[in-house]
């Protein structure tokens, strides 16, 4: 068991870090490209939104959603503070909410407090201008845009910059959400175009929670109306006068229990008129002078009064509050916004309100005495809902709550959530049912949209990654239960479509991802799945086949559709693909992981050129553990400080005097020895590692020279300080710390490593220059640039790569080169290190060509520190 759960441990952890390692791909990818960086952030902001939404779809008030939002916009974006308004009615005016994101309260104390003692922003201010504007506004100077006195306080906060967002309800707006940020964002329309969306989302809760306030407090003051009266109410059967019901206020003042007034008549308690006013006989035989209001209800199968009694002891106040009450009845009755039907025993409406009229389109003469199941339900299901309505009145039971459907006048059809209860006469038999009902169809189309939102992608409207991540799962269930019906998933990447983005612009490589889309969606069987998870990445689930050559048939017929060209508006676009193929087998625990070997694939199929289909494999996944066995190592080892420094001198070709010796990393490994670069600088390099690597061969190197009177040190620097790491800064550092003198360190660097992002390079050298330390080309010859280019860098020395050398003593073509490169290099007033000299003949000629300086293992191969410093003395 221990060793499965290990097991289990180590998978979960491979996969983190392939998830992770795929997300630095893409965040590199980003960087570097801005077009392939629009079209992620894109993706970011439509996560964001999806997650907005979901939250908001979950939220029960405005302000929980709102809450939600901002938590989850600061924790996104990495904005330390956020917070809401309420707007008051539809002016400008605002009123604190009691919405806060604070990263760090005790930073933010005084802006909080600030906001929180101005209780309403006048009409200026960041959140009264996004209000006018019903938009995302920013604010890039707190000065203009806030009061002084919160201006103050965010900038010892350290704010610079700040967005305000509107809730905008139906067009009402009804909040401002407001952000403060520590960096200036880019005012990117796509941005603000998610903002707005936010705004708009929030608003749509509000509109949803508004109606549910709206229902409870109807149900509310109904109930208000009768049970809490402060007045006596009761009603009773106009024919017979025997109580039907009594309210709390009827017990408590006539002292009957209200089981003794269902048991009585209202002739029971009648003392007689007098004067206009009637006069009940209380319990304790005292009697009641009141003034009576009734009103004619229909209840099923009989006629009903509803009768307020107000006792006139207090003429005056009795009046007073008869009144209020009718008012409040009247009004509730004329207004409310459910709709309330009483049905009799077989479903005759007896009774419906004015509002139920209104949502039909009927006319009160054609519903009442009608039955209610013939005139709103849908033809063919008539004689099942009545049925059933006659079902549970003969049992009794009838839920109290459901939903159904009514079908109005003009044949819409709206869901109703109804409250359902039996009405009884007082000896309990039943007399039908009263309804009262909400018409929930736009909250729920509202919440099937938003549900739609979440799982399927914008732009081409097919499932997303978490809607894919669902149907996997399923597929796994029932592979499992039934291993027969096994299925695929196909990854798809279009090949080099930054290209279609870059040369032919988003727009249209928008619209061959949806063209794209609707080919998949032709080639596959009606129950495959077609997702798009990512830019221009597509995955088709094959369910239920019975081997991988069905899933190979599918990527065969993929590859073959997708290689007819595209016409996108006007322009023929030539599109290929690469699939990556895992068979879901009973291997896999997690969806994640299925994806994930479908990646690997993918890349391989990618690193074949392209247009073509792989399958996952224990080889693949082979390389995959050891490539990660590699990185953690590589991890480890820094940490345990496993990285040495050898030391290959650089001698001068006409006096044989090392000048200078170049510093190389080796790797002490506890059990393979000394690993050579070449095995642990590729991953190093992928994986980032290789900043801190270089930057322990820095500080060593420099510690070394600092005792070498004079002699220079070389030092390696990958293309990764470029980007990423603070290269100058440490730079500086290590100088400092070792007290060498800048002009004593030479940093190498490949021009490869410099035509990765040429921009950045040359900046980070002129910085690097003006600190006064030297810069070599490295390895000079092996890429495709020309020194007319890179003469543009600051460089001081240039170092020919070992692969002419080995040659050009035998090889005329390339002792032409070495020839013309020499001879550029003294044009441009550049050192010349020959490397890789390994025998007296390449050093002869090399001497003889007016090479300045060699290195290679004629002289010494690299040495460890103490070797070196005693080559000081010697020469060669
Ligand atoms: P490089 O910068 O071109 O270093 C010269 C390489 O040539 C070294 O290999 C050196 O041992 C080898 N060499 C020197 N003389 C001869 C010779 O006469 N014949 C042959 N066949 N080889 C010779 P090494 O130490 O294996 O390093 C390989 C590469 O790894 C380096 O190439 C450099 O690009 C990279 N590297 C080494 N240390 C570091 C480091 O600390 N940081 C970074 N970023 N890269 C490093
Ligand atoms: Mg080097
Ligand atoms: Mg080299």
């Amino acid at each position: 068991v221990a060793e499965r759960d290990d097991d289990a441990a180590e998978l979960a952890f491979l996969v983190k870090r392939l998830d992770r390692q795929r997300r630095a791909r893409l965040a590199a990818e980003a960087i570097s490209e801005h077009a392939t960086r629009a079209l992620y952030e894109q993706q970011l902001h439509l996560k964001t939104l999806q997650a907005v939404a979901v939250g908001a779809n979950e939220s029960v008030s405005l302000q929980d959603a709102m809450q939600t939002t901002v938590d989850q916009l600061c924790m996104q974006w990495h904005w330390p503070a956020g917070h809401a308004y309420y707007c008051i009615g539809a002016t400008q005016l605002l009123t604190l909410s009691e919405v806060w994101y604070l990263q760090d309260s005790v930073r933010f104390d005084g802006v909080r407090a600030a906001i929180e003692s101005i209780p309403a922003a006048p009409g200026t201010g960041l959140a009264a201008e996004a209000l006018a504007q019903r938009r995302p506004v920013w604010a890039r100077d707190a000065n203009g845009a806030f009061a002084p006195e919160i201006a103050l306080r965010l900038r010892e906060a350290g704010i610079v910059s700040a967005v305000a967002v509107p809730v905008v309800a139906d067009g009402t707006p009804v909040a401002v959400l407001e952000f403060f940020a520590e960096t200036l964002p880019e005012p990117e329309a796509s941005f603000a175009e998610v903002l707005g969306k936010i705004g708009d989302l929030l608003g749509t809760v509000y509109m949803r929670t508004r109606a549910d306030a709206t229902m409870r407090n109807s149900e509310e003051q109904y109930r208000l109306l009768f049970e809490t009266n402060p007045n006596p109410m009761w009603v009773y059967d106009a024919d017979t006068l025997a109580f039907i019901a009594v309210n709390e206020a009827a017990v408590r003042q006539y002292g009957f229990s209200r089981e003794e007034f269902l048991r009585m008549r209202l002739s029971d308690i009648d003392a007689g008129d007098e004067g206009g006013l009637h006069r009940y006989r209380r319990r304790d035989l005292t009697v009641a002078t009141a003034e009576v209001s009734a009103y004619d209800l229909r209840l099923p199968g009989r006629h009903a009064r509803l009768a307020m009694v107000v006792d006139v002891g207090d003429r005056r106040q009795a009046e007073e509050a008869l009144r209020e009450s009718e008012r409040r009845f009247r009004d509730l009755l004329e207004t409310i916004q459910l709709v309330a039907v009483l049905l009799d025993v077989v479903g005759t409406v007896t009774y419906c309100n004015p509002f139920l009229l209104e949502l039909t389109g009927w006319d009160k003469r054609e519903v009442i005495g009608r039955n209610w199941f013939e005139l709103v339900y849908p033809l063919g299901e008539r004689e099942t809902a009545r049925r059933a309505f006659l079902e549970k009145l003969r049992r009794g039971t009838i839920a109290t709550q459901e939903d159904g459907h009514l079908v109005t006048r003009s044949g819409d059809r709206r869901l109703i959530t109804w409250s359902n209860t039996i009405l009884r006469s007082g000896q309990g038999a039943i007399l039908g049912t009263a309804s009262i009902g909400t018409d929930v169809t736009d909250r729920r189309r509202a919440e099937e949209q938003l549900q739609y939102e979440a799982f399927h992608d914008s732009l081409t409207s097919l499932p997303n990654r978490a809607l894919l991540i669902d149907r996997v799962v399923q597929a796994m269930n029932r592979a499992r239960r039934d291993p027969q019906r096994g299925f695929a998933v196909l990854l798809l990447d279009i090949d080099r479509f930054k290209n279609v983005n870059d040369s032919l612009g988003h727009a249209t490589g928008d619209l061959l991802l949806v063209a794209v889309g609707e080919r998949l969606m032709k080639t596959v069987r009606s129950n495959d799945t077609v997702a798009r998870i990512g830019g221009d990445e597509f995955v088709v689930l094959v369910d239920d086949i019975s081997g991988i050559t069905d899933a190979t048939r599918s990527a065969i017929r993929i590859l073959q559709e997708i290689s007819v060209p595209f016409v996108i508006e006007g322009d023929e676009i030539f599109a290929s693909t690469s699939i990556g193929i895992t068979s879901g087998t009973a291997d896999y625990e997690r969806p994640e992981q299925i994806l994930r070997d479908a990646d690997t694939a993918m890349y391989r199929a990618k690193a074949l050129g392209g247009g073509r289909y792989e399958i996952f494999d224990a080889e693949m996944r082979a390389e995959v553990v050891a490539r990660l066995q590699l990185e953690t190592d590589l991890r480890r080892a820094i940490e345990r400080q496993e990285i040495r420094v050898l030391y290959q001198p650089i001698v001068e070709m006409a006096t044989g005097k090392v000048v200078s010796f170049e510093a190389l990393a080796r790797w002490q490994h506890p059990t393979r020895g000394m690993v050579s670069p070449a095995q642990f600088i590729p991953t190093a390099e992928e994986t980032g590692l290789i900043v801190p690597i270089d930057r322990a061969v820095l500080r060593e190197a420099c510690f070394e020279a600092s005792s070498w009177n004079g002699a220079s040190v070389s030092v390696n620097v990958s293309s990764r300080h470029f980007t990423h790491g603070d290269l100058v800064r440490d730079v500086q550092k290590a100088l400092v710390d070792a007290s060498l003198a800048p002009s004593l360190l030479h940093l190498e660097v490949t021009e490869s490593a410099i035509m990765q992002s040429p921009e950045a390079a040359h900046e980070i050298m002129e910085q690097l220059r003006a600190t006064g330390v030297h810069i070599s080309i490295d390895d000079f010859g092996t890429g495709y640039s020309s020194l007319s280019y890179l003469h543009r860098f600051p460089f001081d020395r240039l170092k020919l790569d070992q692969s002419f050398i080995a040659n050009a003593t035998m090889n005329r073509k390339t002792l032409a080169i070495v020839r013309s490169v020499m001879g550029l290099a003294s044009a441009l007033a550049l050192d010349v290190v020959a490397e890789g000299i390994e025998t007296r003949e390449q050093f002869d000629f090399l001497r003889d060509l007016q090479c300045g300086f060699g290195q290679g293992y004629l002289f010494s191969r690299p040495v460890g520190a103490e070797a070196a410093a005693g080559m000081l003395t010697g020469g060669f």
